[in-house]
């Protein structure tokens, strides 16, 4: 990666817009356009004050999101797999599973696992896709600075490929009991993990915010 060192500058020697502060040294340097594999690092305490983003990462984090809220749908609304024990047949979906837990009185347990395998994912998904989706549109959609940190803090708690690694260890034990049929839901299951882990890994929250400003800059601009 090629680095550019900043043209250090005196703040008045610049208009506000084009001229920006490292924020752990107060350094001013000039913001210019960077090509791919640029970054510019601040030479007073080394710090990474901007990288060169590929233009479509957003569009294809927004286009991973819409197929793992679709992954998402399809993994809580079809059957995981079916369950036989001389010849009693049941079908098990995500939420079986914390039903099972609530009815045997560990509703601590149903309570953690509903809100880190189903409830905080579907919240996260859906408010990340909206995120996105301002963002590769440009749209200067209500509250995405907010959402932004919110999404942020319900990075950790996307535990549907922790989810998917349990349900796999369960069957193993249950195939002690009885025969196991794997229904359609496992395999959105197993979409769904490895799209959720492509979303987290594909997140970049200075492309994020560089855009949020770049739209309220246009909008205040334009106003
Ligand atoms: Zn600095």
């Amino acid at each position: 990666m090629k680095s550019i060192s900043p043209h250090r500058l005196r703040e008045h020697q610049f208009p506000q817009e084009h001229s920006c502060l490292c924020p752990d040294c107060s350094t001013a340097y000039r913001d210019h356009a960077l090509g791919p594999g640029e970054i510019i690092l601040c030479t007073c305490c080394g710090r990474r004050l901007k990288k060169y983003h590929d233009p479509h990462a957003l569009q294809q984090s927004w286009a991973l999101t819409t197929a793992s809220c679709l992954f998402l749908f399809m993994a809580n609304a079809t059957p995981m797999m079916v369950f036989d024990v001389s010849g009693n047949t049941q079908s098990s979906f995500m939420i079986t599973g914390v039903e099972s837990l609530f009815a045997q009185g560990y509703w601590p347990l149903a309570l953690l696992v509903f809100l880190s395998a189903i409830a905080l994912p579907t919240v996260h998904l859906i408010l990340l896709w909206y995120l996105l989706g301002g963002c590769s549109l440009k749209r200067a959609w209500p509250g995405l600075s907010s959402i932004l940190s919110i999404v942020e803090l319900f990075m950790p708690w996307n535990l549907i490929p922790v989810f998917a690694v349990g349900v796999m260890a369960a069957v193993l034990k249950l195939e002690q009991l009885g025969q196991i049929h794997w229904k359609s839901g496992a395999l959105w299951i197993g979409f769904l993990a490895l799209s959720s882990l492509m979303v987290t890994l594909s997140f970049d929250r200075s492309l994020l915010e560089q855009r949020i400003a770049d739209i309220d800059a246009r909008d205040t601009k334009s106003s």
